[in-house]
C-alpha cells in the first residue's frame, strides 16, 4: 500500500534517502519488532523505532516505573512513578507516533511464554538487563531463526552486536556459552550506570534494526561494538561462530527454551555463605556474639546511607588492608544488595577466613526490613 499524505510529510526525511525511499518506508510501516524491557536500552530504541515508523511495536516489561529509573529510562516521566512501564511506554510513544501499533505485553519473558511472545515479531531488540531474560532470549531467537540486536551496559561502557545465526553471524552462546556463576556479575544496580551510555547503546540498537528492515549497510553480525563513554572511544572485536556452541552449534544440546538458574536475582534459599539482615541485626546489637560487620561499599555510598556500628572496608581497598582483618575471627559483610559482599566472602575464604558471611540483600534489605529512615539509592 502507497504511503498516505500525512505519512508523506512524517517520513520526508526518510523519503529523500536513497537507502530508505518509499519503499524503505513501506518495509519499515511492514516491520513487527519486539523490544525486551522498557528501560534504558529500550527507552531510546522503541523512541527511535517508533518515530522511524515501525509498523507494530512490542514492548515486553514486566515492572513499574520508579524514580532511580528516570535518570536513563528517558520513555516515562516523573507523573509516570508507580505505573506499569509498558503502559508509561505505550502514552509516550503514541504521542511521538499515534501510526505505530503498539503492543504491551506486561509480563515477564519466561520459557513458558518466549516463543509464543517472539514468534510473532521479525526483529527482537534486547533490553533486558538480566542473565536468565537474556539467555532465554537468545535462545528463543535462535530455535525460531529471528535477529537479536544485542546491547548492554555498565557504569561507563556499553556493546552491542546484532546475533543471527541463521545468516553466518554468532549468537550470544557462542561468546558465553553459560551464565556466569551466581554473585560474579553485578547487577546494574550495583555497579551504576551513565544515563547516557544505555541512550547511546540503546540508539545503536535501534539504528542496526532499522537498517537490517531495510537491507541496507553493514550490520553488526560477526562484531561487537564496544563503547567507554569516559575515554570517549569505539572499539570493535571481530566474533566467530562457535561450532561446538550449544545452541546453534553442529551439535545442539538445547532443543527448547528453558531458564538458567539466576544469577544476579538472590534465590528464595540462604546459601552457606549468607545471613540475613536479622542476622546482622543481632550481630550489632549484641557484641558479645563477637561478630564485626563489615561494609564493603565505597565510600561515596557511604555518604549516602551506612549502618552504624560497621567497620568501613570498600571492597576495592580489601586486597590491600585486607591485614586489618583476623582470620580467626568472625565477620558478616554486607554491600548495597549482597553481590559485592558475596564476592568478598569468597576472596576471603580463598584466604584462609572461615568465619565469614554475607548479608543477603545489603543495605538495601536492612532498609527495607530494619530501618526505613535510610536513604535509599
Ligand atoms: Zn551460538
Amino acid at each position: 500500500m502507497d504511503l498516505n499524505p500525512l505519512e508523506l510529510r512524517r517520513y520526508a526525511r526518510h523519503l529523500i534517502l536513497p537507502e530508505v525511499g518509499p519503499a524503505g518506508q513501506q518495509k519499515l510501516r511492514a516491520a513487527r519488532v519486539l523490544c525486551l524491557g522498557a528501560g534504558g536500552l529500550g527507552s531510546p530504541a522503541a523512541l527511535y523505532l517508533a518515530a522511524a515508523g515501525v509498523g507494530r511495536l512490542g514492548l515486553v516489561d514486566f515492572d513499574t516505573v520508579e524514580l532511580s529509573n528516570l535518570q536513563r529510562q528517558v520513555l516515562h516521566g516523573t507523573p509516570d512513578v508507580g505505573r506499569p512501564k509498558v503502559e508509561s511506554a505505550c502514552a509516550t510513544l503514541s504521542r511521538l507516533n499515534p501510526e505505530v501499533d503498539l503492543v504491551p505485553h506486561a509480563t515477564r519473558l519466561a520459557a513458558a511464554n518466549a516463543l509464543d511472545l517472539i514468534r510473532a515479531y521479525d526483529v527482537v531488540v534486547d533490553g533486558t538487563d538480566n542473565f536468565v531474560a537474556r539467555y532465554l532470549a537468545n535462545d528463543a531467537c535462535v530455535l525460531l531463526a529471528k535477529p537479536y540486536v544485542y546491547g548492554a551496559i555498565s557504569r561507563w561502557e556499553g556493546q552491542a552486536s546484532l546475533f543471527a545465526p541463521h545468516l553466518g553471524a554468532p549468537c550470544y552462546r557462542c561468546l558465553f556459552p553459560e551464565p556466569p556463576a551466581p554473585g560474579v556479575a553485578p547487577s546494574c544496580a550495583e555497579a551504576g550506570v551513565v544515563g547516557v551510555v544505555p541512550g547511546i547503546i540503546g540508539c545503536i540498537q535501534a539504528a542496526e534494526t532499522i537498517k537490517f528492515i531495510l537491507g541496507q549497510g553493514t550490520s553488526l553480525m560477526g562484531r561487537m561494538l564496544l563503547f567507554d563513554a569516559l575515554g570517549m572511544r569505539f572499539k570493535e572485536l571481530k566474533l566467530r561462530r562457535d561450532p561446538a556452541c550449544p545452541v546453534c552449534g553442529e551439535h545442539p544440546t538445547i532443543r527448547e527454551v528453558r531458564e538458567i538458574a539466576p544469577v544476579c536475582e538472590a534465590g528464595p534459599a540462604l546459601s552457606s555463605d549468607e545471613v540475613t539482615v536479622q542476622d546482622m541485626r543481632r550481630a550489632l546489637a549484641d557484641t558479645a556474639l563477637g561478630v564485626t560487620v563489615v561494609d564493603v561499599r565505597e565510600p561515596e555510598e557511604w555518604a549516602i546511607a551506612q549502618i552504624a556500628g560497621t567497620l568501613k572496608l570498600a571492597l576495592s581497598e580489601l586486597p590491600r588492608r585486607v591485614g586489618e582483618l583476623d582470620p580467626d575471627r568472625s565477620y558478616y559483610l554486607h554491600c548495597k544488595s549482597g553481590q559485592r559482599s558475596l564476592r568478598a566472602v569468597q576472596w576471603l575464604k580463598a584466604r584462609g577466613f572461615r568465619q565469614v558471611k554475607s548479608v543477603r540483600g545489603g543495605i538495601l534489605a536492612w532498609a527495607e526490613e530494619v530501618d526505613a529512615s535510610l536513604p535509599r539509592y
